[in-house]
């Protein structure tokens, strides 16, 4: 059985809500992959040190024959071939962000690859989309629900479905 994996996606550039509609377009073309679940989208407000303008972030369930790695690197070439995504400010504004969530159960810490993704537990703007599409997934490493994850989250910033 092909592991379900979990993609969070997001943009604060151009026409965002195109950009996210031909981001899963994309990832659905991808070989070996079958999108199963996508989120609504969620009106963001930034997070972090940089002020800019809000996002809209969703969250997609795939069924891939890719390894971890080719699924990085797949949804790399998306960001910068497909939306021309530079490696610009961290964390600044950007037409495209594709984070790798989960990946089944597996536990990955690599220089360049971390799964479960090191700050799902703490973003109200991933939490919520993936606790619509997968509240009873179970973060192997805090061995807890999604939807206990964002039940227990402090208030923060806005996310209002759109
Ligand atoms: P954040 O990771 O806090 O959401 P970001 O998405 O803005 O920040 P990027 O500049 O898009 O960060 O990516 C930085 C690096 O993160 C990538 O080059 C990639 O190698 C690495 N990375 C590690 N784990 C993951 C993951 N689970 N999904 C996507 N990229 C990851
Ligand atoms: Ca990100
Ligand atoms: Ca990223």
């Amino acid at each position: 059985m092909e592991p379900n994996v979990f993609i969070a996606l997001g943009s604060n550039r151009g026409d965002r809500e195109l950009n996210l509609l031909r981001a899963v377009a994309e990832i659905g073309k991808l070989p070996g992959t079958r999108i199963t679940a996508l989120s609504g989208f969620y009106d963001t407000e930034p997070v972090g040190p940089v002020p800019q303008e809000n996002f809209l972030n969703a969250v997609l369930r795939a069924e891939t024959s890719l390894t971890p790695h080719q699924l990085l690197a797949a949804l790399q070439r998306i960001e910068t071939d497909v939306f021309r995504r530079r490696r610009e400010i961290p964390w600044g504004p950007r037409t495209m962000d594709l984070d790798i969530l989960l990946y089944g159960d597996l536990i990955l810490d690599g220089d360049d690859l971390v799964i479960p993704h090191p700050r799902l537990h703490e973003r109200r703007f991933v939490l919520v989309p993936l606790a619509e599409i997968a509240p009873d997934v179970i973060h192997p490493c805090l061995g807890r629900r999604v939807e206990e994850l964002l039940r227990d989250l402090p208030e923060g910033e806005r996310v209002t479905r759109v």
